[in-house]
């Protein structure tokens, strides 16, 4: 092989890139990305540059050390075997990898209405940091991750902000209820109105009416939704995607098609550790699973079989969480008092299974450690945040 091509140049397509140089590959690469910016880090988006603290979260790469043919602003379109069609003419290759992340979803229509924002690219977010001025009342449809992330941003900008989310807590898809309540109150401490169980009817420019007849006022709307894998182009291949469009890889990362890999928030794959397919659309997941996926390309046996690993920054507050809980996983929380930081482990037997850290990230850092190893933990020593979680192995 001597001719690898990358699309998708994101995180996940940048550390291929830089995978395939640390681990000895001296052949051509091509970078293909469709966006028109070199590679840059989207965490910050929500955080610091909606904040104003920085307008530039490109990722340091020394390019001629990369020695890789960068090809930014062209967009694939297609995939027949050895060759990527793009909307600038077809690329050959011999291995191909596919890194092109997540599309964001928005609302019906929301397209032809002014002022109606989503948060995935540098684009969006600075178009969105423009219209977070003090005054401008701000409506955020959705209090998942990025909803919890704007709606800090927008309140400490001075917006007056209401978050609109149709489920009866925040981040009820991936908690339950008795995490949920806890985030409640967060919103309101940041001046945030948060409306549960509240359906959005339709976006108008300057207002989000709701099912329920409310009509709230909105100069900025945003669409804080969720994503879906970017993998249309892929339609008609020989790579095999499931129904929501993920690629599925098999545990060395290997799609169903020859010389074709994939990588990051678009792929799922088989877990011997959790015995179940799984997706991570997150930061760490699209780190680390590049070099098993090189190392694979480069004739080696790899199975990637991460524990995930997740952060949020929001109201103030550092939220981790290591590990993957399922419904039958028994919750147990170490309450720390008065002081807002507090942790919840989740046990399958006496195995810590996961954590979530709030503010607590000491706890994240040993109980990453206890989830990964599987080693017995005492439930009663885990309960007191008094003890270090280190010191509560059986
Ligand atoms: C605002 C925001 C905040 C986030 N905060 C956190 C956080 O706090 N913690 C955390 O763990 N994760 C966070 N994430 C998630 C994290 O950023 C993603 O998991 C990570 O970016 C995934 O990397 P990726 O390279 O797989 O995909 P992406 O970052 O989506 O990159 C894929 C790239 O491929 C390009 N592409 C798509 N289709 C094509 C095509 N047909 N042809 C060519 N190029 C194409 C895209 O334009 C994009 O540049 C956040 C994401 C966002 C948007």
């Amino acid at each position: 092989m001597d001719n690898v091509l990358v699309v998708g140049a994101g995180m996940a397509g940048l550390q291929t890139v830089v995978a395939l140089r640390d681990q000895g590959y001296a052949g051509r690469v091509t970078l293909l990305g469709a966006e028109a910016h070199a590679p840059y880090d989207r965490p910050p988006l929500s955080k610091e540059v909606l904040a104003g603290k920085t307008d530039d979260t490109s990722f340091e790469a020394d390019w001629a050390a990369l020695d890789t043919e960068v090809l930014f602003g062209r967009t694939a379109t297609g995939l027949r075997e050895g060759v990527v069609d793009t909307d600038a003419g077809p690329i050959a290759y011999d291995r191909l990898v596919i890194a092109t992340g997540s599309r964001v979803l928005s609302l019906p229509g929301a397209a032809e209405v002014p002022g109606v924002h989503v948060l995935r690219t540098i684009d969006d977010a600075r178009a969105l940091r423009a219209a977070l001025v003090p005054g401008a009342h701000v409506v955020i449809v959705g209090a998942g991750w990025i909803g919890a992330e704007v709606a800090t941003a927008a309140a400490a900008a001075g917006c007056p902000t209401t978050v609109v989310e149709a489920l009866h807590a925040p981040l009820a898809g991936p908690f339950p209820d008795s995490i949920g309540e806890r985030f409640v109150p967060w919103y309101a401490e940041a001046g945030v109105e948060l409306l549960l169980g509240a359906r959005v009817d339709r976006l108008e420019p300057g207002a989000v009416h709701l099912t329920d007849g409310r009509r709230l006022r909105a100069d900025a709307i945003v669409v804080g939704v969720g994503v879906r894998p970017a993998t249309d182009w892929l339609a008609g291949s020989a790579v095999a995607r499931t129904a929501r469009g993920f690629v599925e890889v098999d545990e060395y990362l290997a799609t169903s098609m020859p010389g074709v890999h994939a990588v990051g928030d678009c792929v799922e794959f088989p877990s011997a550790r959790y015995g179940t397919r799984m997706h991570v659309e997150h930061w760490d997941n699209a780190l680390q699973a590049p070099r098993v996926l090189v190392a694979n390309l480069l004739g080696g046996e790899q199975a990637y079989d991460p524990v995930p690993y997740f952060w949020s920054d929001q109201f103030g507050r550092m939220v981790q969480y290591v590990g993957r809980h399922g419904e039958g996983d028994e919750l147990v929380f170490r309450d720390a008092g008065e002081d807002g930081k507090w942790s919840a482990g989740w046990f399958a037997g006496d195995r810590l299974v996961a954590l979530l850290a709030v503010a607590r990230p000491r706890d994240l850092a040993q109980g990453r450690k206890l989830v990964q190893l599987g080693t017995p933990v005492d439930r009663e020593r885990f309960a007191d945040p008094e003890n270090p979680l280190k010191s509560t192995v059986r």
